[in-house]
């Protein structure tokens, strides 16, 4: 299941960036999820806490999904949303944007 591997991932992601940071407690993790990632959030977000029930790091943690556009380009100098035919020359635009899944941010709090 891909959402399986996306919410470990992101676990992955943010506890890795929570023991570089000394955290004590991991309360927010911010994910940015593309248009055409093909993956469901709400069952990444289930899935997600799922797999943090047993890491006590992340618990009470919020996971907060993104959803960010698609942006394309084309070698004609288009770029823009439209994703299968470029509306200046016709030919097929690359992806550059809309089809990742990433962390973007970690809230975490600190001893003092
Ligand atoms: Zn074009």
């Amino acid at each position: 299941m891909h959402e399986l591997s996306v919410a470990y991932d992101i676990y992955a992601t943010a506890k890795r960036a929570a023991q570089e940071h000394h955290a004590r407690q991991v309360s927010k993790v911010f994910v940015d999820i593309g248009e055409m990632a093909m993956i469901n959030p709400e069952q990444v977000e289930f899935l997600f806490h799922t797999i943090i029930e047993e890491d006590e790091v992340f618990a009470g943690v919020e996971l907060v999904c993104n959803v960010v556009s698609v942006l394309t380009r084309c070698s004609c100098g288009y770029e823009g949303d439209e994703r299968f035919v470029c509306p200046r020359c016709g030919s097929l635009p690359e992806m550059i944007r809309g089809r990742e899944v990433m962390v973007s941010n970690i809230e975490i709090e600190v001893d003092d």
